[in-house]
């Protein structure tokens, strides 16, 4: 089962990518790890790829399909693979099914974990630091026992800079602007499915679940 999986930051992708993993027993590929293997093992691309990051610049659209290439021919993802953070645009997307064609497969499934923006913001505008020991709470996920105060030492909460609702919002209209053109080009392939990530973490993967078992009947 060959998967592409996308969601804005905040939407629980990871999340559901772990579970989807877990059950499907299909590697999780994301676009950190397979530059970092790459880099490790040394080969050719791992090398040019590092190059660039190390000074700091993009790393070429040739260089991240030719790492993509590489790690969907190795022997793990016969049976298939969760891809996450790829393809980021157009042109990666359809390098991606130049690909798998050439493998002669293709995409099963591309599925876009859909919250609404004010959600995501509260999601992750939600962060609290404590001023004392650094220690990190969440308005909704993992809230302290008094509001505004350090579960171990009663500090002082704070908002990070960079977690403030109107960074968070700013941050999210880039994302939301480079993912949209994406979007559009797999629904137009019609292979796009919207899943609703606005409802409880075990419904939102029983959905996602009920999908993929549809899809490998078929
Ligand atoms: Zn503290």
């Amino acid at each position: 089962m060959n998967i592409v999986l996308m969601g804005l930051p905040g939407a629980g992708k990871g999340t559901q990518a772990d579970k989807i993993v877990e059950k499907y027993a299909i590697p999780h590929i994301s676009t950190g790890d397979m530059f970092r293997a790459a880099i490790k093992e040394g080969t050719e691309l791992g090398l040019k790829a590092k190059s660039f990051m190390d000074q700091g610049a993009l790393v070429p659209d040739e260089v991240t399909i030719g790492i993509v290439r590489e790690r969907l021919s190795q022997q793990d993802c016969e049976k298939g693979f969760l891809l996450d953070g790829f393809p980021r645009t157009v042109p990666q997307a359809e390098a991606l099914d130049k690909i798998l064609s050439d493998m002669d497969r293709k995409i099963d499934h591309t599925i876009n974990i859909q919250v609404d923006k004010e959600e995501l913001v509260a999601r992750l505008s939600g962060r609290r630091i404590c001023k004392v020991c650094g220690a990190s709470y969440h308005l909704v996920f993992n809230p302290p026992k008094v509001e505004g105060k350090c579960d171990k030492d009663g500090g002082e909460l704070y908002t990070r800079a960079d977690d403030n609702p109107e960074t968070v919002a700013n941050r999210l209209e880039v994302n939301m602007n480079q993912a949209q053109p994406l979007l559009n080009y797999y629904e137009a392939k019609g292979v796009l499915t919207n899943i609703d990530g606005q409802q409880n973490i075990d419904k939102v993967f029983a959905d996602l679940d009920a999908l993929l078992l549809e899809g490998s009947r078929s």
